[in-house]
């Protein structure tokens, strides 16, 4: 008799010190938080606060800006504030390079202003400098009461730190290759700073990790070794992901084996968008790989066939378009007013074959007719066929539907 395997397994979290940034829980028990960053000069307040505000509104729990000298540094406070006249109080994360010290020290109202300072121990200063000047860093974050990332990049990996490791690796009787020399000095080099920081006197609520490599395999095997050996909270995301479907696919790849594992606490898609498209679609692919892996739910996902010579026009594609546009729309104002509606499910199929079963499963499902049918669409609510539609106006009577779903179903926030 063959074992029994189970269906699913559960997934256990991995042990994190929980850490707060601003108003958020990173790590410990608190979901995994979706966090993006601005491409906008910080120093350009109405632009940046803008882009904030888009990816807040899209659903970025964090966002980080770009603090690189004087005019953005001075710009931070100026932003946080435009932002809380809007209603809005998304923390703001500074990320640091070559004159994080200078900046944080000369600019006391931006130290107070972000909600965590992002390092990277590669270029925080070279020579001597380097460890006065991570110094510096972490007692301005003591002095503000702040959460800071170390943040290792394999781009602008501490020089020091390889060259110690690939000294010690020659003296091996068998030496490790190129790939695990470099992947163990950005481990190295994270876990390090952070015990540095420790010793300054940074509590371990205090730090979060990352370490970032552009190679999903590179990516996987870096943060399963970094987890196994420390339990600082990490930051999890593949740096210069690239753009379009392969940006989304390397990062799917790379995070979701990570996830199901239990590793990490906070992500990060780091997209290139493509001339003229939005930089809130990082934040839409986080939102939909943590949701699409059963991790949380953000907004109700549209389930829809791929089409095939069964469908009889675009108009099923259109009809998938416009619902899965109109939920994201509404979803600022229904997540205020309906409890869970962010769990619910929608189906808009392409025709008879799998149409009627795939809409029976969701909470609302729409089965159009494909070639050669009644020129019908039956509606299934919670597992039942409840109204057909036809006609012109098919897409205005199923949203119709679906807000009359939403408003019956979902527990109103007001009571
Ligand atoms: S449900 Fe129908 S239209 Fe959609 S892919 Fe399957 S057979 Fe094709």
């Amino acid at each position: 008799m063959s074992a029994h395997i189970p269906f699913s397994v559960p997934m256990l979290r991995r042990p994190s010190v929980p850490v707060r940034v601003g108003g958020v829980a990173v790590g410990g028990d608190a979901p995994v938080v979706v966090q993006s960053m601005t491409n906008t000069d910080t120093a350009d307040v109405k632009a940046t606060t803008q882009q904030v505000a888009e990816l807040w509104r899209a659903g970025s729990e964090l966002v980080r800006v770009t603090v690189n000298n004087a005019e953005s540094a001075r710009a931070v406070p100026e932003i946080r504030d435009r932002l809380a006249m809007m209603g809005i109080s998304v923390p703001i994360v500074g990320d640091f390079h070559y004159n994080g010290h200078q900046l944080l020290t000369d600019e006391p109202a931006c130290a107070e202003a972000l909600a965590k300072y992002r390092i990277n121990p590669g270029n925080v200063g070279f020579g001597r400098k380097k460890d006065a000047q991570f110094g510096a860093i972490v007692e301005m974050a003591i002095r503000y009461g702040k959460p800071v990332r170390i943040g290792v990049n394999w781009g602008s990996l501490d020089q020091g730190v390889l060259a110690q490791m690939m000294d010690d690796n020659h003296a091996r009787a068998q030496p490790w290759d190129a790939t695990t020399v470099m992947r163990e000095a950005l481990i190295v080099s994270a876990i390090d700073s952070a015990r540095k920081a420790e010793e300054i006197g940074l509590g371990r609520d205090r730090i979060v990790l990352s370490c970032k490599v552009s190679g999903v395999q590179d990516l996987i095997s870096v943060y399963r070794s970094l987890a196994a050996r420390c339990d600082y909270a990490l930051h999890l995301g593949l740096t210069e992901a690239g753009m379009g479907s392969k940006g989304i696919v390397a990062s799917t790849a790379a995070l979701s084996v990570l996830l199901q594992e239990g590793i990490g606490d906070t992500i990060r898609i780091s997209l290139t968008p493509e001339p003229g498209e939005s930089r809130t679609r990082e934040v839409i692919v986080a939102q939909e790989l943590l949701q699409t892996m059963g991790l949380r739910a953000f907004t109700p996902l549209v389930t829809a066939c791929p089409g095939c010579g069964r469908t009889t026009s675009t108009f099923f594609q259109e009809l998938a378009k416009t619902v899965q546009d109109h939920v994201r729309a509404k979803m600022p104002e229904w997540k205020i007013r309906y409890d869970g509606v962010e769990n619910m499910t929608l189906a808009v199929m392409g025709c008879i074959v799998n149409g009627p079963g795939e809409s029976k499963h969701a909470n609302i499902g729409i089965s159009l007719p494909g070639t050669g049918e009644a020129p019908t669409a039956p509606v299934f609510i919670d597992g039942e066929k409840k109204r057909t539609l036809r006609g012109e106006r098919i897409a205005e009577d199923f949203v119709a539907i679906v807000e009359d779903y939403v408003a019956a179903k979902y527990v109103s926030r007001g009571g």
